[in-house]
């Protein structure tokens, strides 16, 4: 394993941006390897995918059922609840 590039494995900054990164495209080997190892040490980062996964999932489910741009208000009013939880933590 080359481990000359700076920034790896990712510090909890980087693995945040990588979380992020995640769920708009596809992450390198490198890269979810990176976060992976990441999460391996880091509760606080766990903590934070583990609410990454469940906007992503909300997000695509809130896309699926909106091809009319209308939201479905059981939709609406998951996403606001999980928001709203999200920022008060
Ligand atoms: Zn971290």
């Amino acid at each position: 394993m080359d481990t000359h590039k700076h920034g790896w494995p990712p510090c909890c900054k980087d693995a945040t941006l990588l979380a992020e990164k995640r769920l708009q495209e596809k992450l390198s080997f490198r890269e979810r390897f990176g976060l992976g190892l990441h999460l391996l040490y880091c509760k606080y980062c766990r903590r934070f995918m583990k609410q990454g996964r469940i906007i992503a999932a909300a997000t695509e489910q809130l896309l699926q059922h909106d091809e009319s741009l209308t939201l479905d208000a059981q939709v609406k009013a998951e996403w606001e609840l999980i928001i709203s939880q999200k920022i008060d933590l």
